[in-house]
């Protein structure tokens, strides 16, 4: 532990030497100069620039996808083994560079350390998950017995893929989705959140140290709604990888659909989004061990995950206790700069969020109990974590996502009920169920919608191959990362079929 602070304090000293850091677009091996700056602010320390991110334009992305097509031709006669040893390489080189890419992330997205820490190992066991498993999908698979012919299944890539990512796991979720395009053949346009361009610029000269050819990955650092909707639009785009919001994702799905003139796919999306996700707290539920999971599962990172549980929904004849005991141990977490060790939670992304944030709360105060409201700390963007007490299933807090450090509780009569109240939105990513009862807890494994269902146990916190991760309803289509239908999605199985007889 002693060796791990003071690997990670001395990260920070030097990053912050070198701020505020340049991040360029890399197009064909060159890096690119814009008039655009988008200036990243630390999120602890307003007053601080940690990035001025060179934004690329639509002529850049233009380029970025041409060369990532024409790099298509010869990246996809490289055999699956030389592919997969790059991404063990690159992580190896993830593991020696761990501490800058932890300081790398509490500077310029505000996560505390732990959460980083946790950020950079999830996407060293993508690398190593998504080799080992395309050499393994690299023999062809026998789907058909006839005498004298065999039909195997061969895989084989589709082409350019883009890839969009958001800031909340800045490195694991970005790296998963490119080396997942990467080891399976492709070549990927990578246009990464806003927020967390540098830590993109991490990962994309990682994959160069690695030994990835120019090319193979392009990196376009810009904005969403102008590159990122080029490479969407673009007719040599054959695949879309995105994970962010719910808005942006079922735009994606609709602008994909469009055929341009040119275009010769149809554009695969895999697309994951948000949730609404809920933990049912059954009465005769072990308290102390459930209070611990929720507040963690509601307030890590400050609620800004994904997977994070937004609503909690307890039995009634539990509420009042469960209700003390959790805002007792609320008291104690301790929100400070990210850049200090001991916090616990740090502050929200930046002031859209926080401005969103503060008022969502204030019209909250007005409308619910407000059973706690922690402190909010100057300096930085600290949303308070907020725990609202007898909310109403159908309420906009119990229905929508905020992204943030809001806890909506609501009373449920019996377990059918807490069950129809945690399916009746429109989300599908995680939830769970703390109970004792055996029963009680098959009738949920059969009855709660959620594409990751946790028992027992927090609902955050998917590791690669465990738990494979990802949703349904308006969370996602299906696809779950780290899992073993993940890769299968960036290729095309063609079935060959031969006749034995004439082999000689
Ligand atoms: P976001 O949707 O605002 O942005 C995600 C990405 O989309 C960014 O790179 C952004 O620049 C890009 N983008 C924005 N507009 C675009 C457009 N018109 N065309 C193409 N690209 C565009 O999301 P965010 O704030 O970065 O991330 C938070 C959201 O992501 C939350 O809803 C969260 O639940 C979700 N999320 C889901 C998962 C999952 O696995 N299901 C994981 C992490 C985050």
């Amino acid at each position: 532990v002693a060796e791990v602070r003071q690997q990670t304090l001395a990260a920070l000293d030097q990053l912050r030497r070198q701020l505020p850091v340049k991040v360029l677009p890399v197009v064909a091996g060159q890096a690119l100069t814009t008039e655009k700056i988008y200036q990243r602010k630390n999120p602890s320390l307003i007053s601080q620039t940690v990035a001025e991110v060179q934004m690329a334009d639509n002529a850049m992305a233009e380029k970025a996808i041409q060369a990532a097509h024409k790099a298509y031709a010869s990246w996809k006669k490289v055999s699956a083994t030389e592919r997969a040893a790059i991404l063990d390489k690159a992580a190896d080189l993830m593991l020696k560079k761990r501490y800058q890419l932890m300081a790398t992330q509490v500077l310029e997205v505000g996560k505390p350390w732990a959460e980083a820490d946790g950020d950079i190992c999830e996407a060293i066991d993508f690398l190593r998950y998504y080799a080992r498993h395309m050499r393994e999908l690299a023999h062809p698979l026998r789907v058909g017995h006839a005498p004298g012919e065999i039909s195997q299944y061969i895989y084989k890539p589709r082409g350019v893929v883009t890839v969009i990512a958001p800031w909340n796991f800045p490195l694991a979720i970005l790296a998963g989705q490119v080396t997942a395009a990467i080891v399976t053949g492709n070549t990927v346009v990578m246009k990464p959140a806003e927020q967390s361009s540098l830590v993109a610029q991490g990962l994309f000269d990682i994959l160069k140290e690695a030994g990835l050819p120019t090319s193979v990955v392009e990196f376009l650092p810009g904005y969403g709604e102008e590159v990122g909707d080029y490479l969407v639009k673009h007719p040599l785009t054959t695949t879309i990888a995105f994970t962010g919001s719910k808005a942006v994702g079922l735009m994606i799905l609709k602008n994909a659909a469009e055929v341009k003139a040119g275009q010769q796919h149809v554009k695969r999306c895999i697309i994951e989004m948000g949730g609404k996700n809920a933990l049912i707290i059954d009465n005769d539920a072990d308290l102390d061990e459930a209070v611990d999971a929720v507040l963690y599962s509601a307030f890590g990172f400050s609620g800004q995950k994904c997977s994070a549980a937004s609503r909690v929904i307890v039995l009634d004849e539990v509420y009042e206790k469960f209700t003390e005991r959790l805002v007792e141990a609320a008291r104690s977490i301790k929100i400070a700069s990210s850049e200090n060790p001991d916090a616990y939670l740090g502050p929200v992304v930046d002031e859209e969020a926080y401005t969103r944030l503060m008022n969502t709360i204030q019209q909250a105060e007005q409308k619910y109990t407000v059973l706690f409201k922690g402190e909010s700390p100057v300096g930085g963007y600290y949303a308070p974590i907020t725990i609202l007490g007898n909310v109403q299933a159908n309420d906009d807090v119990a229905q929508n996502e905020f992204f943030g450090p809001i806890m909506a509780l609501v009373k449920a009569r019996d377990l059918d009920h807490a069950i129809e109240i945690a399916n009746s939105t429109e989300y599908a990513l995680t939830g769970g169920l703390f109970s004792r009862s055996p029963a009680n807890i098959e009738k949920v494994k059969k009855e709660l919608e959620v594409g990751n269902m946790y028992i027992n146990r927090g609902i955050t916190g998917a590791m690669v191959e465990r738990h494979p991760f990802g949703g349904f309803k308006m969370s996602g289509i299906g696809s779950k990362t780290g899992g073993p239908d993940y890769l299968r999605q960036f290729m095309e199985p063609i079935v060959v079929t031969e006749n034995t007889m004439r082999r000689g």
